[in-house]
């Protein structure tokens, strides 16, 4: 189980082209694994092509929104942007369409997409219960474990070794999803320091969720503290920092994640989006689990992100559109340590970047492309994906995935989970 997932991870990573992908995955408890075919075998060839006459939103302060403006892409490159661009290669229409960078997101446990909306409407039902059920058939969070047992080394030190021949081109990044110092009590430093000391000896990005409940209070000074924040630590959810641990948090330059589509669904409450920008806290948004959230749209995710803002400081006018899809594109690249990589549309870097239709009925017309692009736009609006350089969706059709053979091997291993849990 744990090798097919993994095995397919990385090929439905790199066939959607999630890129950032530091901390998603790591699994103390995950066998051996196995190598399996190249991922990128299937995946169609960078080329050169230019989009050109779109509504360019380059996501880069310098080079702001360019209308009638061109994209050109040269073996994965983004080679020039603009409006005079002379452009190369296949020549790709884009007219009616906004061009932006492809979204980043910045936590999300993808094993649990297979248990999309499962979480109900009572305790027993929750996610935690759940999850913990379920999760020791999984890849990533070694649930079950108890607070008093270290994480088994052994195979992310394997992984490691050996990533170059599991990261497809450098696309996958191979981090710790470290348990913490708390879970369902404090966890003694015996048995948390040796998996950070372990991480950061192989090098490795450290992922963890931390403060996730209002309740959960004074959980960031014990890591400040105990020296285990730092520009290799992401922070999850983070709701309850106080002021003074925001401003450790700062100083220490770790990164976070905040989710309002499972922060809000599970009851955590309002994330400090806002707090956070104000003490310039590197900050990304996420989906986290499609468990709670059921949707994997950024889209919507992005925009509960500005709606929470909005309420917490009763002003419609509290975090803009455009800081929004800031968040979802070059400031979770930047948060992920890929600012330079990723996030806008700037001649240099890799071509991750989208283009969405405004032809639909539910798109029509533009007004404002920045509260459009928040507000209305769903999945089904996005015409072309391209990521490093391939195309893998165009004319709403993806070009690398066959959809029906996705959904009955997910309806297979879900029946095979069922039956292994005796889940009804
Ligand atoms: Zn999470």
């Amino acid at each position: 189980m744990c090798e097919l997932c993994r095995r397919r991870f990385i090929r439905g990573a790199a066939a959607l082209g999630l890129t950032g992908a530091a901390g998603l995955f790591s699994s103390p408890l995950m066998a051996q694994p196995r190598r399996g075919d190249a991922p990128a075998s299937k995946l169609p060839a960078r080329g050169e092509f230019t989009i050109a006459n779109a509504h360019v939103m380059t996501m880069d302060g310098a080079l702001g929104d360019i209308p009638g403006g061109s994209v050109h892409v040269r073996n994965g490159e983004i080679v020039a942007v603009g409006k005079d661009v002379k452009g190369g290669g296949q020549k790709i229409d884009g007219t009616g369409m906004i061009v932006m960078p492809g979204l980043v997101e910045t936590h999300w446990h993808m094993w649990n997409t297979l248990y999309r909306s499962f979480s109900g409407d009572k305790p027993e039902e929750g996610y935690f219960p759940t999850v913990a059920r379920f999760g020791r058939h999984s890849c990533g969070w070694p649930q079950g474990l108890p607070d008093t047992q270290s994480a088994d080394q052994g195979p992310i030190e394997s992984l490691a070794r050996d990533w170059k021949s599991w990261s497809n081109e450098g696309l996958i990044t191979l981090g710790m999803a470290w348990r913490g110092q708390f879970r369902a009590g404090p966890i003694k430093p015996e048995v948390y320091q040796p998996e950070v000391d372990n991480a950061r000896k192989l090098g490795l990005p450290i992922t963890v969720h931390v403060a996730s409940a209002r309740k959960a209070v004074n959980q960031i000074e014990p890591l400040y503290n105990g020296k285990l924040l730092g520009k290799d630590v992401q922070l999850i959810h983070t709701l309850s920092a106080s002021p003074a641990e925001l401003d450790m948090i700062k100083q220490s330059g770790s990164a976070v994640s905040v989710s309002p589509g499972s922060e809000l669904r599970i009851g955590y409450g309002y994330p400090q989006i806002s707090e956070m920008l104000a003490k310039g806290i590197p900050l990304g948004i996420s989906v986290d689990t499609s468990a709670l959230v059921g949707t994997s749209n950024l889209f919507a995710v992005l925009k509960l992100a500005r709606d929470c803002e909005n309420a917490k400081a009763e002003s419609e006018f509290k975090l803009p559109a455009r800081k929004a899809l800031e968040l979802g594109t070059i400031e979770g690249a930047r948060s992920m340590g890929m600012g330079d990589e990723i996030g806008s549309l700037t001649p240099g870097k890799r071509a991750d970047l989208i283009a969405i239709s405004t032809n639909a009925l539910n798109m029509a017309v533009v007004t404002d492309p920045a509260h459009l692009v928040l507000e209305a736009t769903g999945p089904e609006n996005i015409d072309t994906v391209v990521v490093d350089g391939r195309i893998l969706k165009r004319g709403g059709k993806l070009a690398a995935l066959d959809t029906p053979k996705v959904v009955a091997g997910a309806r297979a291993a879900l029946a095979g989970v069922r039956e292994r849990t005796k889940w009804r």
